[in-house]
């Protein structure tokens, strides 16, 4: 039974911390009841003494004043109470005892007792026997005593009151403690019911009921089902990110496959062949862009993608990627302007912020029609870079406003133009990943406007 209690205790933080609270409980009782007991054991002793030395000291001054005589009429002088408990004995002779007397004298050393200057001698179980000694003016010894209650049967009754009371709060202090520390340990076993029911179902839904009582164990659980949350959503995403790549690839696999076999056709003209092979490798490079850039994505996510930060003109950049995207604009008669007043000096990765920008202002000339503006602006503010995109093109309706910066997300409208649905994903992972952010605010058919806010400082 023991080793069960143990084990329990072992496993149980509730029964294991009332244990503790019980010991501490038994040592600082035990150490507050020892020091009154000894306090009032020596409170019984010393007033004893007092009593013994006014007596010694009474009988002695009668003595020296009238010699025996005067002593046994002192003695006589006692009251009935007094002198039928006290002794007193003059060298070797004994001039008064109690009734009982005969009994004591016969205990075993008695008489070396008397010989100390005070005793006190447990007789029997009720009795105690108090003495004391007086060398008198002439070199007599006079001894004095008396019997009274025994200081054990007076501390007895306080050291079983206290065993009892200590026990009986002792058991239900324990028990007290076993059921508040299993109310306060609620939640910490509900967190692992609900781990374990999600590692042995994989429902990944399930959640620990929140008590309401805002303490540091509803925070914990609070965090427990926000970090469940998170993991539920990303391995959802995760999954839907996978069924979307796998479905996305399959398209231009298959037309890879059949552009290739289209060129191994027997008798194939060698124009046409080399034409599908041209076809297979622009395919192919679609491809691998997806692939790269959803590694990318993914890799700014987890924050593992390595920038080789360092302070970058933002105005540069935006002139470079303007100057990239120059001949694709005038293609579609769009009118690209940029509002760059002054250099603003943002500590980034150049390379991947000139993808930042490419992508949006791609988009935005993307998805302006012919004749549209495009505006690049960028400005500093005291602690952050802005570039801004704005264009007038087909804006995008309210309900895509949030879905946009999904992976492989391409909205109704945006389905005609070229695009894998994953410019966006990577403008946000990486502009995240430098501690900035990326927000967007747009009218259907007015046009939109990306905003990207880095940190001038890391
Ligand atoms: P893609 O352009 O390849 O479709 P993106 O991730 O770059 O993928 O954009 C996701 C979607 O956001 C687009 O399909 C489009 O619907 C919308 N979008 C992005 N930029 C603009 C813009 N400047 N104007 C209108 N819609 C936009």
């Amino acid at each position: 039974m023991f080793s069960g209690l143990l084990d329990v205790a072992r496993r149980n933080i509730g029964v294991r911390l009332s244990l503790w609270y019980a010991l501490i409980f038994i040592v600082s009782t035990a150490g507050v009841f020892m020091i009154a007991y000894y306090l009032l054991a020596a409170a019984i002793g010393s007033k004893d003494r007092e009593v013994l030395e006014a007596r010694l000291k009474e009988a002695a001054a009668v003595y020296d004043a009238g010699s025996l005589d005067g002593l046994r009429n002192w003695i006589q002088a006692q009251p009935t109470a007094v002198k039928n408990t006290m002794f007193v004995q003059w060298g070797n002779l004994l001039l008064n005892a109690p009734p009982d007397w005969v009994t004591y004298r016969d205990i075993p050393g008695f008489q070396g007792y008397l010989r100390l200057p005070f005793i006190r001698v447990p007789l029997n179980a009720e009795r105690d026997l108090i003495g004391g000694r007086a060398r008198l003016s002439d070199g007599s010894l006079l001894v004095i005593g008396w019997t009274t209650n025994s200081r054990e049967a007076i501390l007895n009754p306080l050291r079983r009151t206290f065993i009892l009371i200590g026990s009986v709060s002792l058991a239900l202090g324990f028990a007290a403690g076993v059921f508040l520390a299993h109310q306060a340990m609620e939640p910490i076993q509900q967190i692992v019911a609900t781990a374990r029911s999600i590692i042995r179902t994989g429902q990944l839904d399930a959640r620990v009921p929140v008590r309401k009582s805002d303490d540091e164990l509803d925070d914990l659980v609070r965090l427990f089902n926000t970090l469940l949350e998170q993991n539920e959503t990303l391995i959802r995403a995760m999954r839907e990110s996978l069924d979307n790549v796998a479905h996305d690839l399959r398209t231009p696999l298959a037309r890879l496959r059949g552009t290739a076999e289209l060129a191994l056709q027997p008798g194939a003209d060698p124009a046409a062949a080399h034409e599908a092979l041209a076809d297979c490798v622009e395919e192919s490079e679609r491809v691998l862009n997806m692939l790269n850039t959803l590694m990318d994505i993914t890799e700014a996510e987890a924050g593992m993608m390595k920038l080789e930060r360092r302070p970058v003109d933002l105005c540069q950049i935006a002139r470079e990627v303007i100057e990239l995207y120059e001949y694709v604009a005038e293609e579609k008669k769009i009118h690209v302007t940029c509002d760059l007043p002054a250099p603003c000096q943002a500590l980034v990765d150049p390379t991947r912020m000139r993808q930042v920008f490419a992508n949006l202002l791609d988009n935005a000339i993307k998805y302006t029609p012919e004749n549209g503006g495009v505006q690049l602006a960028v400005h500093c503010e005291p602690n952050e870079a802005v570039a801004v995109f704005r264009d007038t093109g087909i804006g995008i309706p309210p309900d895509e406003q949030d879905k946009i910066w999904a992976r492989l997300f391409r909205g109704d409208k945006s389905r005609s133009q070229r695009g894998l649905g994953l410019g966006l994903s990577l403008v946000k992972a990486v502009v995240q990943a430098h501690g900035g952010k990326v927000s967007v605010s747009s009218q259907l058919d007015h046009g939109s406007e990306f905003t990207v806010r880095l940190p001038v400082k890391v």
